[in-house]
């Protein structure tokens, strides 16, 4: 079993906590998705319920509260969320990030401080890596995070944060020594928060600066984070009590993140080929369904095998995952097929929807949007090549 300790739920079990998501999705999702998508608005009472359904704690232990399912049927309410509206599991999947450093690596006095504050989503957040030069070079990092007496001083500015806005906390990437050589044994991460997690008193040197606006991913916060001389205390904030272990956790503790974007990737490419097949059978052209045209059939035919082969390879990480052990290869194939296949299928039935793909009364435009961010967020497809070459070479040494 990995680290996260999945309650293997039984199969009656899962298909509840299923059904119960399917329901909330038809009866509150849809209804108000398209609304919040182009107003760009966050979706407060949809938060709500996902605290209710238990979301924000869903990978978390139960003896923090949370609902510990397995990566196998977390990817798969992942994948239906997705399929209704993408934006929304960006909201808990960034969070649980967050809330999984904190379960995997943090000192007990942490994991007894922070997870059952997570799981309720009390205090919601997420991964603070990225800087304004530094993303897929993680050690070029410069927020500095300096030891003066019990706490830690943190001067920096994180960019591209998800939730950083509407969140209160962020795990945060810092150089606890950035002198060290090589440059990620100078690294360390951070719990940092906007308000004290108990008086919930807003909290100086921590700030958000702006919204970014984006090209999709409406509804869900993305921001910067700006620290100015901000203090926490270093016994609840530097993860695991010792410095220079924060590359390791950014980099190799969270292959679950890569499932996850693998999965909200099938999602998006199920709604796409769903959408598809009706409109295939509904729109006529020549005297026909356009289902009939060799030109639609050969899309959709491609769509559909690309899209099971998908959701395939997220289940067969998600699998090793909950197996135990690391699961770069199999993480990073899922991440990085998938996100390529959402793009490819989001674009393919936007073709198939001909003039009606390009319009924002139709979902297909907000799928077309989505996709992209698919390939780079959790690690860019160019970089997930990489790590999958390299997994293969060592796993196959002559
Ligand atoms: C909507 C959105 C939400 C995000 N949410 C978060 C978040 O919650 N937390 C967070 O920390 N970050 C977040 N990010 C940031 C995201 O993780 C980074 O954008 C991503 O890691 C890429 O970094 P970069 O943008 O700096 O690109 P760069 O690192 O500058 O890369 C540019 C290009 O060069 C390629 N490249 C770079 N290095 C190499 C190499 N060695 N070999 C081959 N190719 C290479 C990349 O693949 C890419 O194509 C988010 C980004 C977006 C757009």
């Amino acid at each position: 079993m990995n680290a996260h300790s999945p309650a293997m739920i039984s199969d009656a079990d899962e298909r509840a906590i299923l059904d119960s998501i399917d329901k909330w999705i038809e009866q509150k999702v849809r209804p108000v998705a398209m609304e919040l998508e182009h107003g760009d608005i966050w979706p407060a009472d949809l938060v709500n319920d996902m605290a209710e359904l238990g979301l924000f704690g869903a990978i978390v232990d139960p003896e923090y509260g949370g609902l510990g399912l397995s990566a196998t049927t977390y990817s798969r309410i992942v994948m239906r969320i997705a399929e209704e509206w993408m934006s929304l599991t960006g909201i808990f999947n960034s969070h649980l990030m967050m809330a999984t450093v904190v379960q995997k690596f943090g000192t007990q006095k942490q994991r007894e401080y922070w997870l059952p504050r997570f799981v309720t989503g009390e205090m919601r957040g997420g991964l603070g890596l990225t800087e304004p030069d530094a993303g897929t070079d993680l050690q070029a990092i410069r927020t500095v995070a300096r030891r003066d007496g019990s706490d830690y001083v943190v001067t920096g500015t994180k960019t591209w944060i998800s939730n950083a806005i509407m969140g209160h906390c962020c795990a945060l990437l810092v150089k606890t020594d950035p002198d060290a050589s090589p440059r990620y044994k100078g690294m360390s991460m951070l719990i940092t928060s906007k308000i004290d997690p108990e008086t919930k008193v807003p909290l100086l040197g921590i700030s958000n600066g702006k919204k970014l606006e984006k090209l999709g991913y409406k509804g869900i916060d993305s921001g910067e984070f700006i620290f100015d001389g901000y203090r926490c205390n270093a016994d609840l904030c530097l993860i695991g009590g010792e410095e220079g272990r924060g590359f390791l956790m950014a980099t190799g503790g969270l292959e679950i993140g890569r499932v996850n974007i693998a999965a909200r990737s099938v999602g998006i490419a199920k709604r796409a080929l769903k959408e598809s097949v009706i409109y295939a059978q509904t729109r006529k052209t020549m005297g026909k369904p356009i289902a009939e045209h060799q030109a639609i059939q050969l899309k959709l035919g491609d769509m559909a095998a690309k899209t099971r082969a998908a959701e395939l390879l997220v289940e067969d990480a998600a699998r090793a995952f909950d197996a135990g052990g690391r699961i770069d290869m199999e993480a990073g194939m899922a991440k990085y097929f998938a996100s390529e296949t959402a793009v490819e299928v989001a674009t393919e039935a936007m073709r198939i929807f001909g003039g009606y793909g390009y319009s924002k009364e139709y979902v297909i435009e907000r799928l077309y949007r989505d996709a992209p961010l698919m390939c780079i967020g959790e690690g860019t497809n160019e970089m997930q090549r990489i790590i999958i070459a390299k997994q293969l070479v060592a796993r196959n040494k002559i």
